[in-house]
């Protein structure tokens, strides 16, 4: 017998739809590539976002066609975000970071009908318009006489000029709730970039995860900065939820450095953030000589890689703001734990507290997660057996765009990272897979080896890799950046290791260097540090 309530599809139009019905007058902020603050309201991107709706059908850009963007946070870019997908096309957010041929294979890929862009992007553009023919109109993301501004940018329309004839109101398709509604590729190390491609109905119910008090704790209440890009798995799905929740969005574009990033928060009362650990860092090392301090902001959700305890410590301990720390991927829409306490937790001493905070947290509802041995067994969840970690639930991927072939094996998704998982379903990732190093039959953690090193006050940045030892197979080395005018050798950083992990687990050897090479999502490349160090050899 099935029940007896409405069989209303989840679309990403209701979001829309929802905000500007209860919270219309609810600010957007957007620092602009035009380097001035715009300001605008959930009815306004409504109203604009049906705009665009009109403007593709004026185009006679079909259903199920892609529309790419390459553009930083912004109101334009969120207007895109309803528009595209509210009226059934797929949005396609680009990587600006990614080099030159990995995008064009990408447009080429996803067959792009549609590229919008922001004008920070021009020259890339200016490359891609031989490079990629399915594309057949290039939007600048700006009025007419800006982009006028830009003779070197052929065959482009100003995005303003494009949807200013048309009207606010739009009637939305009553879509079939499993229909795609954006894609993302993932950055892939290895091989060529593949693509995630989400529904309306993952995308909803991701957005109703996030929500959550145990995970991002949204509310109207809030005034929520997205420091992680609209281009990086779709903010980690903040639009869609901050307008589930009608909260006021705040959006940095292209200025993420610690000072302006900064300046955001305190001007527009920012009371809750999201970003990748590097850029936190940034905001850190920005504000800590000048004695700077947060007047709003209570939480902040850090991930995309490994944050360290000393992050987290340092936003507790001095600028009075929780951090959550989450773990996620492309393929997951992308968040898969958060690290929140339990009730029974909060009798626990601070040490005990930390001890748990620095985890990547558990399983959202919707997420299951299963950690298994070398021959595919199941491995106990005590907190310490390691294994490799699968997930499945409504917003996992199944299958890659325009592969024939499932992704999955046996219903779950391999994730590629190693992870432990206590009996409270508490979750540690220690590696990537093809990080992990395997020192006389054992794994030493990589991210231990590194939250180590940055907790050292000298130590801007640390990679730990695995060296080949003729005995032991492999043996840890450490990477390492130092902070700008520190004197660090290399004998004091091994004694810091003394008594924070186990003696044959300390590295074999430091390596300083200038700088850690970062790919296009900000997480470090150990393949590209593995080729620095390609003649190098451990210490015997
Ligand atoms: P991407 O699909 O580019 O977002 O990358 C996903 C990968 O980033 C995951 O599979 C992890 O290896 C890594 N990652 C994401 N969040 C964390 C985290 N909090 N700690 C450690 N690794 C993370």
């Amino acid at each position: 017998m099935f029940g007896l309530m409405q069989k209303h599809a989840l679309l990403i139009s209701d979001l829309i739809e929802f905000a500007q019905a209860n919270h219309g007058d609810t600010e957007i902020v957007s620092r602009r590539v035009e380097k001035d603050i715009h300001r605008t309201t959930w009815s306004e991107v409504a109203k604009r976002s049906q705009k665009v709706a009109h403007a593709l059908d004026a185009k006679n850009v079909a259903r199920g066609e892609r529309i790419a963007t390459l553009a930083w946070n912004g109101y334009r870019h969120l207007e895109l975000y309803f528009g595209v997908s509210g009226s059934g096309r797929i949005l396609h957010t680009l990587n600006p970071r990614l080099h030159i041929d990995q995008m064009t294979w990408i447009i080429n890929h996803a067959e792009d009908q549609v590229l919008c862009f922001d004008l920070s992007f021009a020259a890339i553009v200016a490359q891609l318009q031989s490079l990629c023919p399915t594309v057949r109109h290039w939007i600048a993301l700006c009025d007419a006489s800006t982009l006028a501004q830009h003779p070197e940018l052929k065959h482009c329309e100003s995005y303003e000029g494009w949807i200013e004839p048309h009207s606010t109101s739009y009637d939305w398709p009553e879509l079939d709730e499993n229909t795609a509604s954006s894609l993302c590729y993932t950055s892939g190390t290895t091989g060529h970039p593949k693509g995630a491609l989400y529904s309306h109905r993952s995308t909803v119910l991701h957005a109703f995860g996030i929500a959550l008090p145990d995970v991002m704790n949204l509310s109207a209440r809030d005034s929520v900065m997205p420091v992680v890009p609209m281009f990086h798995v779709n903010a980690w799905g903040i639009p869609y939820a901050a307008a589930m929740v009608g909260a006021k969005l705040v959006m940095p574009g292209p200025a993420l450095d610690g000072e302006s990033v900064y300046e955001l928060i305190e001007q527009e009362k920012v009371t809750f953030a999201a970003g990748v650990p590097t850029v936190w860092q940034m905001l850190l090392n920005h504000m800590s000589p000048k004695g700077l301090r947060f007047a709003h902001l209570r939480r902040t959700v850090i991930g995309g890689s490994a944050c360290p305890p000393s992050m987290i410590s340092a936003f507790k301990n001095e600028y009075g703001v929780e951090v959550l720390h989450a773990w996620g991927m492309t393929e997951l829409s992308p968040l898969g734990t958060l690290c929140s306490l339990k009730n029974k937790h909060l009798s626990w001493s601070q040490d005990e507290q930390m001890a748990l905070l620095i985890k990547q947290g558990r399983s959202i509802f919707g997420v299951e997660m299963k950690i298994v041995g070398d021959h595919g067994e199941s491995q106990p969840h005590d907190g310490k057996t390691y294994g490799d970690l699968y997930v499945k639930g409504p917003w996992v991927i199944d299958r890659y765009f325009k592969d024939t072939h499932s992704a999955l094996k046996d219903g779950w998704f391999a994730t590629g990272d190693v992870a432990t998982i206590d009996p409270e379903g508490f979750m540690l990732i220690t590696d990537r897979s093809k990080d992990v190093i395997k020192s006389g039959g054992e794994w030493i953690s990589s991210i231990e080896i590194e939250n180590i090193a940055v907790a050292h006050p000298s130590v801007a940045m640390a990679a730990c890799i695995g060296m080949p030892h003729p005995k032991w197979d492999e043996r840890p080395v450490v990477v390492v950046v130092k902070r700008a005018q520190a004197d660090l050798s290399k004998e004091e950083l091994l004694a810091f290791y003394k008594g924070k992990v186990a003696s044959w687990q300390i590295p074999d050897d430091v390596i300083f260097v200038e700088s850690i090479p970062l790919g296009a999502t900000g997480k470090m490349l150990k393949t590209r540090i593995r080729e620095m160090l390609a003649d190098y050899r451990l210490p015997l």
